[in-house]
């Protein structure tokens, strides 16, 4: 998988952990920015997936049933804390 878009540090990577010991006091019942996004960057995907890719003419009726391999994704980033706030292929 080929991941575009990754940056060596962003910044929500320096705002430190501030989950406590207790479930209570932990993300996700804490609201934990550290661990929010590092939720979300870690829901992109790692590895090549497969996706239907089926042809359809333009009646939307099915021709051949295919499916493809993602190799490559673009992750989107905020502006505020360069988070992943998603990811296209
Ligand atoms: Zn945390």
């Amino acid at each position: 998988m080929k991941i575009n878009g990754l940056i060596k540090k962003a910044r929500w990577e320096n705002i430190p952990c501030e989950c406590g010991n207790k479930i209570i006091d932990s993300f996700p019942i804490k609201e934990c920015l550290h661990c929010c996004f590092d939720q979300r960057w870690k829901s992109v995907p790692h590895k090549d997936f497969k996706v239907n890719d089926d042809q359809r003419d333009k009646n939307n009726k099915l021709i051949k049933k295919q499916t493809r391999i993602v190799k490559e994704i673009t992750l989107v980033r905020g502006n505020k804390y360069e988070d992943v706030i998603g990811w296209t292929f």
